[in-house]
């Protein structure tokens, strides 16, 4: 925070401060991108101890983990001093109070996670992370990271009120009309990038899959961006290829969370993904928490270097994984290591009867704020049904035992029905757990087996 904070808000002054803080944090981002390898480690070390010794004193849950292990934020004195501290695992995170003690309401943004992960978590951004996070994805960093002179950005996410996606359109406006809904039919997703006519696309591999779909099927004319962002899941060569055969601009994955914001992008010349190293620390450990060496992959977990709301310090709960590569890239990004790709964020689309597609993060939000729905898994495994596996929450009610005769999952059974039609015949079962993806710690919250027509 700093003394000019409180004009932020102020009518008309306020955006004139709002834009002051996007270029105090462009500079901070163009300042570290040109650091060398050295002299980032510092950086990062000095932005490490800083937010521990914030956490250590805002955040009563850190103090108590920390104590316990007999640890101080005093304790790290190297970058390799921060695995000596315990993990913070999903249920850590959603059981403790939204943000740090004393910051006020007016300072901090509280964002809900898509339920894409299958159970949405609450996380706090202070207002200076926000700035960071808009800072990070606008037209002049992605340039600065890439290499580009691309003018004009167009985004098609989930706009719900509690995405972190909204989070642009809640400190500027008037970047909504360069905001659109991956829940809008597919011919509208069209119709607005043929009218917006984007130099850079950013969106989910599902929603440019369902996208080209439409585009071969219908032989429809679309707008070719430069540059196609992707986030939130992870793509297959299956759906590269499908948007390749549309899309002719450069397909560039990153790697996001709502808990942390993005985190690592692809490298321009697809050696993997570039870890953002000056904004996050991303550690591979395996199953006890040991840090695991370059070349082998083992679970992700994050510390956030930049949010003062509510730190994320050896964050596992993202549940993916990946692995370092060994040695330097030769791109402009060679001072940010190199990640193999992420496992475990797949998802896909279901095919309606008729042959219509629905985007998965219709289905999955329907289910986030039901009572008594631990987890859950979306199947469809023939094209005219579909069968919700529900993991209970313990304090739901566990005497029924069958899933349509309490109300929580008859409303369930009925936002879907409304959502996919009388053509499609829902059931619902409880199960124990969820059967995870193959080769996957993480299980997949909607499945289908049924593939659009004409392709496999
Ligand atoms: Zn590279």
């Amino acid at each position: 925070m700093t003394y000019w904070d409180k004009w932020l808000d102020v009518p008309a002054a306020g955006l004139l401060f709002k834009i002051l803080k996007i270029r105090q944090k462009l500079r901070q981002i163009q300042d570290a991108i040109g650091m060398d390898e050295a002299r980032l480690g510092e950086y990062r070390l000095a932005q490490l101890k800083s937010v521990m010794a914030h956490a250590w004193s805002q955040i009563p849950l850190y103090r108590e983990k920390w104590r316990a292990a007999g640890l101080r934020p005093e304790d790290v004195q190297s970058l390799d001093d921060l695995a000596k501290f315990p993990i913070l695992s999903k249920e850590e995170l959603r059981n403790a109070p939204p943000a740090a003690t004393g910051l006020s309401r007016d300072r901090h943004y509280v964002f809900k996670t898509t339920g894409s992960s299958g159970s949405p978590i609450s996380i706090a951004y202070d207002r200076d992370k926000g700035f960071y996070e808009i800072a990070l994805i606008s037209t002049f960093s992605i340039n600065l990271h890439f290499q580009l002179r691309l003018k004009k950005g167009m985004s098609i996410l989930v706009l719900d009120d509690e995405a972190m996606e909204i989070l642009p359109a809640i400190e500027f406006p008037r970047f909504k009309k360069f905001l659109f809904d991956a829940l809008e039919p597919v011919e509208n997703q069209i119709a607005h990038i043929n009218r917006v006519r984007p130099d850079y696309l950013v969106t989910y591999p599902s929603v440019l899959k369902n996208i080209a779909l439409r585009v071969q099927a219908d032989q429809i004319k679309i707008h070719q961006p430069a540059l196609l962002m992707t986030t939130g899941e992870s793509h297959d060569d299956h759906t590269r290829k499908i948007i390749g055969q549309t899309f002719a601009g450069e397909l560039i994955d990153g790697y996001a969370a709502t808990e942390t914001g993005v985190i690592a992008v692809e490298c321009p010349r697809h050696n993997g993904l570039h870890v953002l190293d000056y904004r996050a620390i991303i550690e591979i450990v395996d199953d006890e928490g040991r840090p695991v060496p370059p070349g082998q992959s083992g679970n992700v977990v994050a510390t956030d270097l930049v949010n003062r709301a509510f730190p994320l310090i050896r964050y596992s709960g993202m549940g993916d994984i990946a692995g370092y590569r060994p040695g330097r890239c030769t791109c402009g990004l060679r001072a940010l290591p190199l990640l193999d790709r992420i496992e475990g964020r797949k998802i896909d689309s279901i095919l309606l009867p008729d042959n219509r597609i629905v985007h998965p993060y219709r289905l999955t939000l329907l289910v986030q704020d039901l009572p008594g729905v631990q987890k859950f898994q979306i199947r469809q495994e023939t094209q005219d049904e579909i069968l919700v596996l529900i993991v209970r929450d313990p304090a739901g009610a566990r005497e029924a035992s069958s899933a349509e005769d309490l109300p929580p999952y008859r409303e369930l059974k009925k936002r879907l029905q409304d959502v996919l039609g009388g053509g499609m015949t829902v059931r619902l079962r409880f199960v124990d757990d969820i059967p995870r993806s193959e080769n996957s710690h993480k299980y997949q919250t909607v499945v289908s087996l049924v593939h659009p027509p004409g392709r496999s």
